[in-house]
């Protein structure tokens, strides 16, 4: 793996790299010239591909050193290769079977082979499809229970604490990406942002016009920036989740850095209520999807109900961090203070998600990249009117914090815009 040894792997080159290797060669079987080599990247970023031979298959996931979807005129480096198998083994640690196995790295080559999931598929397309997940809600708030707890200051000595964040400082060209084109771009003119037109017109023009929303969206960018409370995922939307019927896996933490925990959780939720708007454009009659809507809404609440019991169950038992020493809280009257403190900590938290489920929102309406939950709606005018709700449930969520005091206030407040 020397430095300078980078170049990108198609297929062939592709195809002799991993003959070289005697692990993945055995793991596919057969004779590499008759591997299927498929190039599978959907994201924004970067290439994956999907190999079969005839025992396994695996994906093979490289950087470029550009944007994907904008080109080599948007250099990005390629160390973030390297956080994102950092961030995929600590993930695997500590939130056992909920992320892909990875087989092997190549810093060098900014490659990474995990394990294929399969017949996995990325639950946004899911959710379009209408289809209702049972296990999700549990699951990923397992994943972020866990992967946000374990790395913050409730469970870890100050030194530990310090050296995760270490780890991660370097990732900033990704976190760049993250202040620039979801706490920015979207409330400015700027040359990436596109909207339903004509439709949008007025509502974008009045984004850039509303100040609220600008004190309210520049106080959460400087929270992402200034916060570094956990290890967080950083771009855990719909689309970086795989799942079947039963089984769900995080994929793509690319993103990852030590970062406020809302941003996380409110990208699960922002996903949940854009899923939840973007219904009534795939409708063909209407109430059609209407079990559909009611159980995202039920996911909404549950994914918030289930994470915040399971945080707060992980600190009870493994709160051995340095942030709330022990010794200041013996007794009786000690641990009765502490969980009132818990209580608060995780309605600060909730306040945090909130916000940072409105940006996340917003952004995939202005901003450069869309998803297609309102992509997929063809009749412009539909696809404007659920973006409209959208949008005007984050904005009431960014600047009028004071109305959203439990999870329950942001389902109705969607269940009325509906
Ligand atoms: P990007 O960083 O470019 O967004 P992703 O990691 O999200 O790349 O992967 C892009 C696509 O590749 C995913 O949407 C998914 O369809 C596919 N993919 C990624 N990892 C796997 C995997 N381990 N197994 C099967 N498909 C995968
Ligand atoms: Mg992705
Ligand atoms: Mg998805
Ligand atoms: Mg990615």
């Amino acid at each position: 793996d020397r430095a300078g040894d980078y170049r990108i792997l198609h297929e062939a080159a592709l195809r002799d790299y991993l003959a070289g290797l005697p692990d993945l060669k055995v793991r596919l079987g057969g004779d590499p010239a008759s591997w299927a080599i498929t190039e599978v990247g959907d994201g924004n970023l970067n290439l994956v591909f999907i190999v079969k031979g005839a025992r396994g298959g695996i994906a093979v996931k490289q950087a470029l050193p550009y944007v994907r979807l904008v080109g080599e005129s948007w250099p990005l480096p390629l160390s973030r290769a390297h956080y994102e198998y950092l961030a995929l083994s600590r993930q695997a640690q500590l939130a056992p079977g909920l992320v892909p196995a990875v087989l092997h790295h190549n810093e060098a080559l900014a490659l990474t082979v995990m394990e294929l999931l399969e017949p996995h598929i990325i639950m946004r397309k899911g959710l379009v499809a209408g289809t209702q997940y049972p296990g999700f809600a549990g699951d990923i708030t397992t994943f972020m229970a866990r992967t946000l707890f374990s790395t913050s200051d409730l469970a870890l000595s100050a030194a530990e604490k310090k050296e995760g964040i270490a780890a991660f400082a370097g990732n900033h060209a990704l976190c760049k990406i993250t202040e620039d084109l979801i706490f920015t771009d979207p409330y400015r003119i700027a040359e990436q942002n596109r909207w339903t037109a004509p439709y949008l017109d007025g509502l974008a023009a009045s984004l850039r016009d509303d100040m609220d929303l600008h004190v309210a969206v520049s106080r959460l960018k400087l929270k992402f920036m200034a916060s570094p409370e956990a290890l967080l995922h950083g771009d855990l939307h719909t689309g970086s989740i795989m799942v079947t019927a039963s089984q769900t896996r995080v994929i793509d933490p690319e993103f990852a850095f030590y970062g406020p925990m809302g941003f996380d959780v409110g990208a699960v939720l922002a996903n949940l209520l854009m899923a939840y708007f973007a219904s009534a454009g795939h409708e063909h009659a209407p109430g059609e999807r209407a079990a559909f809507e009611a159980w995202v809404l039920e996911m909404v609440e549950k994914v918030w109900n289930e994470f915040a019991r399971k945080f707060l169950e992980l600190w009870r038992a493994q709160g051995t961090g340095d942030a709330y020493p022990v010794s200041l809280f013996a007794g009786e009257r000690g641990a009765a203070r502490l969980e009132a403190e818990r209580q608060a900590y995780m309605q600060r938290l909730f306040t945090d998600t909130v916000g940072f489920a409105a940006a996340k929102t917003i952004r995939r309406i202005f901003g450069l990249a869309h998803n297609i939950d309102f992509e997929l709606i063809e009749d412009a005018k539909k696809r404007a009117i659920s973006e409209a709700r959208a949008v005007r449930l984050a904005r009431a969520m960014m600047v009028e914090t004071a109305a959203f005091s439990a999870i329950a206030d942001v389902t109705s407040a969607a269940r009325k815009l509906r």
